[in-house]
């Protein structure tokens, strides 16, 4: 039975992980799903033995789980994980899932740093002001520095890392992480089950003196890109986590600093946190204030389209791809207004009329056929016939075309 989708859009989280081949991109995702995929839904809730269940099904039947759009769940929030190419062969691709998505997760090899296909990424998320967190992982391996990463990221990408979290040993040895915002230990020593699978201790006394030292450095760095913040800093008063997690949201969404955290994809010892900061502090669709497009055949006339169910129908289509039982399906973000399973709506590029068949929101383990969805959110569409990567679709009424990108984009030359 189809469903509509009504949901709350600041539980809704858009976004993408960006890395370099092989720094973990498709094991970070995999343990999202691992943890999320299964209580698809608010409130349900499942032990243990039916996520293995689950994960040896899809194992059996190999089925990928990612796909252009994956929709999960985390602590109420709906993720939508949309899929960013790592190559850059891909550039055009990736600008276009960098356009669609609110914020971005980038994941990094903790041994190798910052890498060639990261910097590029990096760089053509600056052009959309993507907010970004940074994920160090494989703190496991052997030669993994968490902090030769994180100035790499000064020295590479220009960014501003926020460091967040502090690594609790090192390789093998490695335990979990120093919390700065909450000033704790979480450490994870048993097996991965869901939900919180960390213990919340005092920091380790050996580690007391780097706590503090990079504690201050968040202040710093959180006063340098927030008024607020700074003042509170210069008269030496305390601030609470809630004030804390308020100014990093802030600075993340104006794209002024990237809140890092570390851990292991692997064997998950840092990947519960990074949904909780992704939760906290990436952008809903309702923090971009309006898309910008123009009117069909005049780029001059500007038009905005607001984040709301109550504005008329536009999305943009980023992705078309063959569903091995579905068929062609084109992934589309919904900007503004409703769009319904069964409606014609027309695409402002071409002028064409195109009926909208099924709609499905896709999951890692099922795909969901929903009767209509609002704004913010993004489905695949069945049945469109005229439409290709990039193109607009709208009301016929109120006709726009979302603002086209530009390819090939500029080649950026990589040290
Ligand atoms: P992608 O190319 O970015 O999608 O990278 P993958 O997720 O496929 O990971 C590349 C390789 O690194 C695979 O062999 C993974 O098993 C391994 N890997 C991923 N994350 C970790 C980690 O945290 N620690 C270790 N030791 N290996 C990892």
């Amino acid at each position: 039975m189809a469903v509509d989708i009504t949901t709350d859009l600041n539980v809704v989280r858009n976004i993408g992980i960006m890395a370099h081949i092989d720094a973990g991109k498709t094991t970070t995702t995999e343990r999202i799903l691992f943890y999320t995929g299964i209580s698809y839904k608010i409130g349900e809730v499942h032990d243990g033995a039916a996520v293995m269940d689950w994960m040896e099904q899809e194992q059996e039947r190999g089925i990928t789980i990612t796909s252009a759009a994956t929709t999960c769940w985390w602590k109420d929030h709906q993720i939508n994980i949309i899929d960013t190419p790592g190559h850059v062969d891909f550039t055009a691709e990736v600008e276009r899932s960098l356009r669609v998505l609110d914020g971005s997760v980038a994941v990094f090899d903790g041994v190798a740093g910052v890498e060639p296909q990261t910097m590029t990424v990096w760089r053509q998320a600056n052009k959309y002001s993507v907010p970004r967190m940074c994920f160090v992982n494989k703190l496991d391996r052997t030669g993994a520095d968490f902090f030769r990463c994180v100035d790499m990221m000064v020295e590479r990408l220009n960014s501003t890392p926020l460091v967040l979290q502090l690594p609790i040993g090192a390789e093998s040895d490695f335990l979990g992480v120093v919390d700065l915002v909450g000033m704790r230990a979480l450490t994870w020593r048993g097996e991965t089950t869901m939900g919180e699978d960390y213990t919340v201790e005092e920091i380790p006394a050996e580690l007391a003196e780097q706590a503090a030292e990079y504690r201050e450095k968040l202040l710093e760095t959180l006063s340098e890109a927030d008024d607020d913040v700074m003042e509170k800093y210069l008269e030496g008063e305390e601030f609470t986590v809630a004030e804390l997690e308020t100014a990093i949201r802030r600075a993340t969404l104006a794209d002024k600093l990237n809140p890092v955290l570390c851990g292991t994809a692997f064997k998950n010892k840092g990947v519960q946190p990074l949904l909780d900061a992704v939760v906290k502090y990436l952008p809903s669709p309702l923090d971009v204030d309006a898309i910008v497009g123009h009117k069909p055949g005049d780029e001059e006339t500007e038009i905005k389209r607001k984040p709301s169910d109550d504005e008329p129908f536009s999305g943009l289509a980023y992705k078309i791809a063959a569903d091995p039982h579905l068929g062609k399906l084109t992934y589309v973000r919904v900007y503004s207004g409703v769009l319904e399973a069964g409606s014609t709506v027309v695409n402002s590029v071409n002028g064409r009329k195109e009926r909208i068949g099924k709609v499905y929101q896709m999951h890692a383990n099922k795909r969901e056929e929903i009767a209509s969805v609002g704004a913010g959110q993004i489905v695949a569409v069945m049945g469109l016939k005229d439409t290709k990567t990039g193109h607009t679709l709208c009301d016929s009424n109120n006709q726009v075309v979302l603002e086209s990108m530009t390819f090939p984009a500029p080649v950026i030359e990589v040290a």
